[in-house]
């Protein structure tokens, strides 16, 4: 791909996503002013989201293992040799510095410091917009100041598989799989949702997408939003959740993707009550 092409589709996705930002007066009203509460915090970070806030500097969102996500101001960093040193790009991991506010608003961000930038940014868009997927579901997915330590692992673990060339399908769907057990949104997917009994796994299985998971032949009845998907989509569902440190070794059967991803997107979209922005961007997480 040309690069020229390459970085206005960039700018283009960067258009899309993320879509939600704070107005100059939220902003302003938001501005962390120093004051003896507000306490000194270091951690590692992801950056999900970096918005022009003045001549110098940037508002930023920041995934962090120990404190979930953080909205900051990061005076200086547009400057050619601001504080920052260029760590600030999207989706690099950080070590970071912030003073935190005693209650609501932005944190003040001190120190950021490179651990490892996002190199697929400039190599292949496919993995590019992988990537903002990941911060998509991280900044809709979470609340800030939620601390998710195995999330942000998850989250790590993915960038870098991204990072690595491991297959998309796979590295895709661990990580939406992950992201939603450790936020307790996973579905049941061996026991009916609605009883508790074991449903088995054989043909075609109920699956209710507003109940969160599989539903045995009584209790599917006046459920809303019921999808009939094969035992084998279920399966591999249930495969990917417990795979653990050895998912990378997993691979999706072709013949059940397309089913698989269509009652997954459906899924996902009723969770985040829209349709992730992303998707329209991966093909290969249509059905
Ligand atoms: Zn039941």
């Amino acid at each position: 791909m040309q690069v020229q092409v390459f970085y206005d589709r960039c700018a283009e996705a960067r258009l899309l996503f993320p879509t939600r930002r704070r107005s100059r007066a939220v902003i302003a009203r938001d501005l962390p002013r120093y004051d003896a509460n507000m306490a000194s915090e270091k951690t590692q970070a992801i950056v999900l989201r970096v918005v022009e806030f003045s001549e110098t500097s940037y508002v930023v969102t920041l995934f962090t293992e120990d404190f979930g996500k953080i909205g900051a101001l990061a005076k200086g960093a547009r400057r050619p040799k601001g504080p920052f040193e260029g760590a600030l790009d999207l989706l690099a991991l950080v070590r970071i510095v912030f003073l935190r506010k005693s209650s609501g608003g932005l944190d003040l961000l001190t120190e950021a410091k490179l651990e490892r930038c996002f190199r697929s940014a400039r190599r292949d868009l496919t993995r590019l917009y992988a990537g903002y997927y990941v911060a998509e579901l991280l900044s809709e997915l979470t609340d800030e100041g939620d601390p998710h330590p195995e999330l942000f692992a998850a989250a790590n673990d993915t960038l870098l598989a991204l990072d690595q060339g491991e297959p998309l399908v796979e590295t895709i769907l661990h990580f939406e799989v992950e992201a939603l057990q450790h936020l307790g949104h996973f579905p049941l997917l061996t026991d009916c949702v609605g009883c508790g009994k074991a449903v088995p796994l054989v043909g075609r299985v109920r699956f209710g997408l507003v109940a969160g998971g599989v539903l045995c032949a009584t209790c599917r009845l006046g459920q809303r939003r019921v999808a009939s998907v094969s035992a084998a989509v279920v399966q591999a569902l249930q495969e990917f959740a417990t795979a653990g440190g050895n998912w990378r070794s997993l691979r999706l059967d072709p013949a059940i993707r397309g089913e698989l991803r269509g009652v997954w997107n459906n899924y996902l979209a009723h969770l985040l009550g829209h349709k992730p922005r992303m998707h329209d961007y991966l093909g290969f997480l249509a059905r």
